[in-house]
């Protein structure tokens, strides 16, 4: 007899999580609804979906069937409630702050995170007066240190980009939890396959979907996700977004209507109905197709990332490599513990000839492509103290640990033989 209560495993939620043949057509595949608006059944059917009393389509800025999808599917693999795919993994950690904070509030977050989001927090951010207080991700004690009256969230990625940390997101959570403050967990490097934030006490995790949800370097999007697991009426009038009566639906009170997904009801019915970010059918259609092979490609990512980890550590022009799946490295305990499937694809070493050897390194590449991007079934590479950090002077990129020797490299899923044998073409041009 099969046990029926038994929910499918993470590879056939991979292809088949929140799609159903198309009711209309049959269509196997859930079309790409490119349309702007959903025709109303009548006057009644309008107004309950105007005002929440029913779920349903209305216009793509707010929802879309094919959107749908790929939030049901993250959600799903995630083990979370419920889903907002957005257009941008930048739109989702607004989205996710603006339905958290007002204005003068504060959030912590590790500073070993992707430049762009220490960009965003430290720039954009502080326009809406929301204020960033920088933590250590190594050392979560920095966490509980940085909290004061006014913390609305802690944030921090579960293996960091692009440094190749992997944060003790249970150590973090547990903190949040004791503060009764959300977690907040950028989920793009690991991917649910090898990390579920949930289970070490994530409250809401965002993703790149750019990254490795999509995982063909086709498509930007983000996605947030509600793990269901923050009490917020119980936080008292901390937030107002969820529990204020809100004026927008008649005095609805999302949180006591929606309970525990209600925190991504009001990203859609607040954040992305008023700011926008709204991601395209199309889009959504490709990163979720690009999601129904994330088991087999987070597999071939991760050997082979360890094999090119492995042989460039023996390599003589190489000084140092900062992959936690490496036995010397001070993460290896911590990935065994949190994300034991692998340590992910990027990571960054360090060459015996600093600046001018890593232009050449970089040169050298054939298989590899020299860009900004990670996550992509091909191999790519940066030299950041040449491109992205050139701005910077030498001892801030050595701060911002861009010095001049490192290179990061996102390793793809061709064959291993051909990704390490352009790495070896590459070294002996140095
Ligand atoms: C790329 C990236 C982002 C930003 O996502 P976009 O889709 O480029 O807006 C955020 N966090 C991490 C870890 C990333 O790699």
């Amino acid at each position: 007899m099969t046990d029926q209560t038994k929910s499918p495993a993470f590879a056939t939620l991979a292809v088949h999580a929140g799609a159903t043949p198309d009711p209309s057509t049959g269509a196997r595949v859930t079309p790409i609804y490119q349309t702007t608006s959903f025709v109303f059944n009548d006057a009644d059917h309008a107004a309950s979906l105007f005002g929440l009393q029913a779920f349903g389509n209305i216009y793509t800025r707010i929802g879309n069937p094919t959107q749908a999808v790929l939030e049901q599917r993250v959600a799903a693999l995630e083990g979370a409630t419920a889903a907002l795919a957005v257009a941008s993994g930048h739109a989702a950690q607004f989205l996710a702050f603006h339905t958290l904070l007002e204005s003068g509030d504060e959030f912590v977050a590790g500073r070993q995170l992707y430049g762009g989001s220490i960009n965003q927090f430290n720039h954009s951010f502080k326009k809406f007066n929301w204020n960033v207080i920088w933590a250590d991700s190594t050392k979560p004690e920095t966490f509980e240190k940085a909290i004061t009256p006014k913390t609305k969230a802690l944030f921090c990625e579960s293996i960091a980009n692009p440094g190749g940390v992997i944060v003790d997101l249970a150590a973090i959570g547990a903190i949040a939890k004791k503060h009764g403050i959300p977690l907040i967990v950028d989920n793009t490097l690991a991917t649910p396959y090898l990390v579920k934030p949930k289970d070490h006490g994530a409250d809401i995790i965002v993703h790149s979907a750019t990254k490795f949800l999509g995982g063909h370097g086709n498509s930007i999007g983000g996605i947030l996700v509600d793990c269901g697991t923050f009490d917020w009426i119980k936080a008292g009038n901390r937030y107002p977004t969820l529990t204020a009566p809100n004026a927008s639906y008649n005095g609805m009170v999302l949180a006591e209507t929606f309970g525990n997904f209600a925190f991504a009801i009001a990203a859609r019915v607040m954040g992305l109905r008023d700011i926008g970010p709204a991601i395209a059918p199309f889009n959504a259609f490709l990163i979720t197709t690009g999601m129904e092979t994330l088991p087999l490609r987070m597999r071939q990512h991760c050997d082979n990332a360890q094999a090119a980890a492995e042989h460039l550590s023996r390599h003589p022009k190489v000084a140092w490599v900062n992959y936690a799946g490496l036995p010397d490295n001070p993460y290896n305990a911590l990935q065994k513990k949190i994300s034991p499937k692998g340590a992910g694809a990027v990571f960054t070493f360090g060459l015996k000839g600093g600046y001018e050897a890593g232009v050449k390194f970089v040169a050298g590449l054939e298989l590899f492509s020299h860009l900004a991007n990670i996550g992509d079934v091909r191999s790519l590479v940066i030299h950041p103290a040449s491109t992205t950090h050139s701005q910077l002077s030498k001892e801030e990129r050595a701060a911002a640990g861009a010095g001049d020797d490192v290179v990061r490299l996102s390793i793809g899923i061709e064959d291993k033989a051909d990704i390490i044998a352009d790495l070896d073409k590459a070294l002996a041009a140095v």
